[in-house]
């Protein structure tokens, strides 16, 4: 139904959209998720022709609608869009902002455009509200009032720009209660949201969209149990993190446990998990400072909100070895209580490199 092919979009020397390309099929619910900033709703501007793509092309049924010849409030008709902020009329009334539409642009009688305004206000629950003005209602009647609009044109597909991340969160149900409606029925629908369960029961497709491009895309149970990229897992796990990279043995023990702990804050993590963590780094870094005068070392804390866990992943160089084999290292350290807060820890040879990652106790 839709095809996107190498679509780009630049503001001024700022790439936003570097190489996406999407086949919507039609009746398929398509969620795009992601972390801010990478284009997501770019991307439905350009679908929606609000914004005009820097190249590539949009296929809907076979004709390219970025051809000059293309008849775009046509194309428009085929596809709606509904905003985060609602972008309702305020001037008119509720179903006022439903035929206006209808009445100027597909050439429907007053009537008519009344009479199925009043069906779809009954099927997203607001035809009480037909004369009332957008002012009297409350943020989730406001965009069910926008989706009633869209669907007022009758669309053959609408694009959602995160519709409920501006609503109280007692009325996003209500509103994604309408959008389930609507797949029920069988809508082509593609959604960008932060509402991972909801992306996850009611979409056919994921997007993750990252780095401005589809970074990773499969169903609901790939993206969200088994994501396969990196950026995919840390987004979906919403793993933070920081990492040091340390190249000599005269790095400084105390920018790091500063940093570490400011980490600790910002994640708000309990205050003995903060110094077990220190203690546990400290100690890591007293075992691979001798290693510092030959290789280097990447270390990398982590921590997992949705499995409240804090990992810490130490990459060196050198033979292969695991640094952490007590067997090679001196008894005060071999003996130390530190291992007794540290658990799973593995060590694998990863490209020529010693890697060991270890979980907070
Ligand atoms: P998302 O919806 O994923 O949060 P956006 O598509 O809104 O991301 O924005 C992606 C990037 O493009 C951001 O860095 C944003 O500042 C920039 N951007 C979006 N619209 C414009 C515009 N009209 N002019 C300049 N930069 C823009
Ligand atoms: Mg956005």
């Amino acid at each position: 139904m839709i095809t996107v092919e190498h679509l780009s979009k630049k503001f001024g020397n700022l790439v936003v959209l570097k190489d996406v390309n999407i086949e919507i099929r039609e009746g398929e619910v398509i969620s795009i998720i992601g972390p801010s900033g990478t284009g997501k709703s770019t991307l439905l501007r350009c679908i929606n022709l609000l914004e005009r793509p820097s190249g590539g092309s949009i296929l809907i049924d076979g004709v390219d609608i970025l051809d000059a010849k293309t008849d775009v409030p046509k194309i428009r008709q085929k596809m709606n869009m509904v905003f985060q902020s609602f972008n309702l009329f305020a001037h008119l009334s509720v179903i006022s902002n439903l035929t206006i539409a209808p009445i100027k642009l597909l050439g429907k009688s007053k009537k008519e455009a009344e009479e199925k305004a009043m069906e779809i206000l009954t099927l997203v629950g607001l035809a009480e509200k037909a004369d009332n003005f957008p002012d009297e209602l409350s943020g989730g009647q406001k965009q069910r009032v926008a989706i009633a609009r869209c669907l007022a044109m009758d669309p053959e597909i609408i694009l959602f720009d995160e519709p409920t991340s501006s609503l109280d969160p007692t009325m996003v149900s209500e509103v994604l209660s309408v959008i389930r409606r609507l797949a029920k029925d069988g809508m082509t629908m593609v959604i960008v949201t932060h509402e991972m369960d909801f992306a996850r029961d009611l979409s056919n497709r994921v997007l993750y969209m990252d780095e401005g491009v589809i970074y990773e895309e499969g169903t609901p149970a790939q993206i969200f149990d088994n994501p396969q990229r990196e950026k995919t897992r840390a987004f979906i796990n919403r793993i933070r993190s920081i990492n040091y990279h340390i190249t000599s043995p005269r790095y400084d023990p105390h920018t790091i446990s500063a940093e570490i702990e400011a980490f600790c804050e910002k994640q708000i993590l309990p205050l003995k998990t903060r110094q077990n963590l220190l203690v546990i780094v400290n100690e890591l870094l007293r075992i691979y400072t001798p290693l510092l005068s030959t290789t280097t070392l990447d270390m990398t804390v982590a921590y997992s909100e949705k499995k409240e866990s804090v990992q810490v992943v130490l990459e060196s160089g050198g033979e292969a070895l695991n640094p952490l084999d007590k067997t090679l290292l001196p008894d005060d350290q071999a003996k130390s209580p530190v291992w007794s807060m540290m658990q799973g820890i593995e060590y694998q040879r990863v490209n020529s490199k010693n890697r060991v990652t270890l979980m907070l106790h």
